[in-house]
């Protein structure tokens, strides 16, 4: 649509005073990626910045791509806030190394850009259709968390449209930085955020796998690795409860010299709440056959050289994956282990697998260092996670990797898991308490609220 009949169709929209927000609200029904949460609530896409304003008479959430795996960015009745409109760069000093932008900008378009001047984001999660906004409210990892840990680590700066209507800026060493960082989008709607890049040394990546037996050797090499590679993250076979656990690290790391790989900077959408037809071709009987060829596809092309955009974002091109569970969707469990506790926690896990019979078709580890925050997934040790089919059988199977998980000192990712009790999370996380006192007193205008909020009782 023009921009022409884009203002056309505002003016057309008139609102009560009530509603008090200046653009249109529709009626919208919301999806998780994970397909577990539907929530019928209202989309406003202002696209001018007189149009950024805030209603004390409605529950707002801000939203990026609406590409958590959870329903952090909408809830029943609440008007999801889009950031779709406001994707300039607004400033880029090479020299120094900083990008400032406004937050509806996608990874993926940022990057794009950033090419052009050898410059790269330190830390880049798996879809290039990730916005900005998105990864400072979620203070997402890649796969190089052993590294250059979370997103919020190259934040500088940021502004932020307050609850109560006034815009304001924050740096490092304010109070509401960290509350915004990792904060769900709860502490008001950053506008723009000054980001610290890092030199891009060449666009092509030499990646290599390294066969590995099972999960307690896959950290051991994994830490051996980190000292060689840039980005780590493994794959491993616990299609059933038989299986060893057996499978690859796939490193990567920046080649000695260009080679002419092919740089297809394009991807897949993602619109996991678009109405479609989703057969369940993921299923107890496909998934050790699905493995199997995956494993075969690794040890085959998992060698040689690539883009640099193919080796950050292999989920590019897969977005189809996610509508193969079928409409019920899948369940993501993702948990930071301590390192010294992983043999047991890994153990234990087998066994709970073993009780409930559960196939796995995605298994993968990455290295964590970095500092605990608030409700933060970030801290050091093992990222373990795993992806289900979602039925009965693997909700009581994951209730007990919960009582696993606080057992072991481990803590589970609030936005990749949607099934998630606050229960948990108060156990987990020992900052809850203090990251609800804080975002409660952050504003006597309490309007941010998602369905994500909700069931954490923040
Ligand atoms: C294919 C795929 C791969 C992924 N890989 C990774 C990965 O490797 N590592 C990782 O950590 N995560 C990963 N994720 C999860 C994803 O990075 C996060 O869920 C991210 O927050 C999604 O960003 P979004 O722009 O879609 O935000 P939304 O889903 O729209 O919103 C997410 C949260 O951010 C808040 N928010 C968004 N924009 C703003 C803003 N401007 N101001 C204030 N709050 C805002 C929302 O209120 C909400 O709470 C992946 C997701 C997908 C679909």
């Amino acid at each position: 649509m023009s921009l022409k009949e884009k203002n056309k169709r505002i003016n057309q929209v008139k609102l009560t005073p009530e509603q008090g927000l200046r653009a249109p609200v529709k009626p919208f029904s919301f999806r998780s990626v994970d397909l577990f949460s539907t929530t019928e609530g209202f989309l406003c896409e202002p696209d001018r910045y007189r149009y950024l304003a805030t209603s004390r008479s409605r529950k707002i959430i801000p939203r990026g791509s609406g590409l958590s795996y959870v329903a952090a960015g909408h809830g029943n009745g609440v008007v999801s806030f889009s950031m779709k409109h406001f994707t300039r760069i607004l400033d880029l000093n090479v020299n120094k190394r900083t990008v400032t932008v406004e937050t509806g900008i996608t990874i993926g378009e940022l990057q794009n850009v950033l090419f052009s001047h050898c410059l790269m984001l330190p830390v880049l999660p798996g879809h290039p259709q990730i916005s900005v906004g998105g990864c400072i409210a979620c203070n997402v990892h890649g796969k190089n968390s052993f590294k250059n840990k979370n997103f919020c680590d190259w934040v500088e700066e940021i502004t932020l449209l307050m609850p109560d209507g006034k815009t304001i800026s924050l740096k490092r060493k304010d109070r509401g930085f960290s509350l915004t960082c990792g904060g769900f989008g709860l502490t008001g709607l950053i506008i723009s955020a000054k980001i610290k890049l890092q030199k891009l040394p060449l666009q092509t990546m030499e990646k290599k796998v390294f066969p590995v037996e099972d999960l307690v050797d896959t950290q051991k090499q994994m830490k051996v690795l980190s000292g060689q590679w840039d980005y780590l993250l493994s794959w491993n076979d616990l299609s059933t409860s038989r299986s060893s656990g057996r499978g690859y690290i796939l490193a990567g790391r920046f080649s000695k010299q260009d080679s002419q790989v092919a740089s297809n900077c394009k991807y897949l959408g993602l619109n996991p709440s678009r109405k479609k037809i989703r057969l369940p071709w993921i299923n107890e009987f496909s998934i050790p056959f699905i493995t199997k060829l995956y494993s075969l596809n690794l040890k085959f092309t998992g060698n040689g050289d690539c883009h640099f955009w193919e080796y950050v974002f292999p989920q590019a091109h897969m977005g189809f994956y996610f509508d193969m569970y079928g409409q019920k969707g899948f369940l993501e469990h993702q948990v930071l282990v301590p390192h010294e506790k992983w043999r047991e926690y890994i153990s234990r896990f087998r066994v709970l697998q073993k009780k409930f019979s559960v196939p796995i078709i995605i298994t993968s580890l990455k290295l964590f260092s970095g500092r605990k925050s608030f409700l933060n997934f970030s801290g050091n040790g093992i990222g373990f996670t795993i992806n289900i089919v979602n039925n009965k059988k693997s909700l009581a199977f994951l209730n007990k990797v919960d009582e696993l998980d606080c057992k072991m000192q481990s803590m589970a990712n609030i936005v990749k898991d949607s099934r998630l009790r606050s229960s948990v999370v108060k156990k987990q996380y020992p900052a809850y308490h203090n990251f609800k006192k804080e975002i409660r007193s952050w504003s006597s205008d309490n309007i941010y609220e998602s369905v994500l909020s909700r069931r954490l009782a923040i």
